[in-house]
């Protein structure tokens, strides 16, 4: 039955349109998992996508992979917590596609399994770095892009866990409420410039980020008991999300959380 419902999600995902012709989107940690099927999902729907992460092969053999498919995109190595990098990402995204309308911040570290406060500092100060501060300098960092362009579109990648925080993942859920509020923030001072901010929640997604939860017969039976839809997410659901955000189907949303965790628990 499981099997089932994730083959039909895979299915409807293929569905696509153009709404996003015409519009450039750059998307942090986008060689894999989420941010993947994210960048995926935009190219499909006709934007120009800039993907990037740390690893150089990683960003080549997706770019090589999204061209085959004939998905306009271009690769770019970005650590997000590097300076010159996310500098970079930006200038080299406007000198191959003219501007920038789309910012997916998705990026995440997790160091530490185990209670907040038992988060140790220099752990404590990673997650942050990744999480949180980066999100926050790359939406500053791509403002004058957005502005350039008359408008535009921001995404932060939250989590379930930033509205009822796992008890293993302590100091990452309490990242993940930052952004929640970085959404909200953001979403306010920019609302009179045509600039959306808005924020995606997935549940348990099925990655390498989530696999210590999925691929654990124990664990993931207990996490399915949480799950009222009995399954984790796709990549493609979460892809489905964003592009819906971005587009000029959500023009009237900004400062939204969606969450997409099959009915999971999601109130702060
Ligand atoms: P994933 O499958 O493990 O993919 C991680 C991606 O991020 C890879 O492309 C990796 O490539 C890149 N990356 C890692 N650190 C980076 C950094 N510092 N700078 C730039 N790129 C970096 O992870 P995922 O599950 O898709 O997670 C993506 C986002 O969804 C995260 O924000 C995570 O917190 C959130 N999320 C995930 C789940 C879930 O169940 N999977 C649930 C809720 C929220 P390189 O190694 O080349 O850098």
């Amino acid at each position: 039955m499981l099997k089932v419902f994730q083959n039909f999600s895979r299915k409807m995902s293929t569905i696509s349109s153009n709404r996003l012709s015409g519009k450039v989107a750059v998307v942090t940690a986008s060689t894999d998992g989420i941010g993947y099927a994210i960048a995926r999902r935009l190219a499909q729907e006709g934007a120009k996508v800039m993907v990037s992460s740390r690893k150089e092969k990683k960003v080549n053999e997706t770019v090589q992979k999204l061209t085959n498919e004939g998905l306009s995109v271009a690769g770019q190595v970005c650590h997000v917590s590097n300076a010159e990098h996310r500098q970079s990402l930006f200038k080299n995204t406007k000198e191959k596609f003219g501007g920038i309308d789309i910012l997916v911040s998705n990026a995440a570290a997790n160091p530490s399994v185990g209670s907040v406060l038992d988060c140790d500092e220099p752990s404590w100060d990673k997650i942050f770095d990744v999480n949180v501060k980066s999100s926050f300098l790359l939406a500053k960092e791509v403002l004058p892009y957005l502005r350039e362009r008359k408008g535009g579109s921001i995404i932060f990648v939250s989590s379930i866990a930033g509205l009822q925080p796992f008890q293993l993942l302590g100091a990452y859920s309490v990242s993940k409420t930052a952004l929640l509020g970085l959404t909200k923030a953001a979403a306010e001072s920019l609302a009179t410039e045509n600039i959306r901010v808005n924020c995606l929640a997935p549940g348990i997604i099925e990655t390498k980020f989530s696999s210590a939860i999925t691929d654990n017969e124990i664990s993931r039976n207990a996490s399915l008991e949480k799950i009222p839809m009995q399954r984790f997410g796709t990549i493609e659901e979460m892809g489905g999300v964003v592009a819906f955000l971005v587009s000029d189907d959500a023009s009237y949303i900004t400062g939204e959380t969606i969450v997409a965790s099959g009915g999971m628990q999601s109130r702060l």
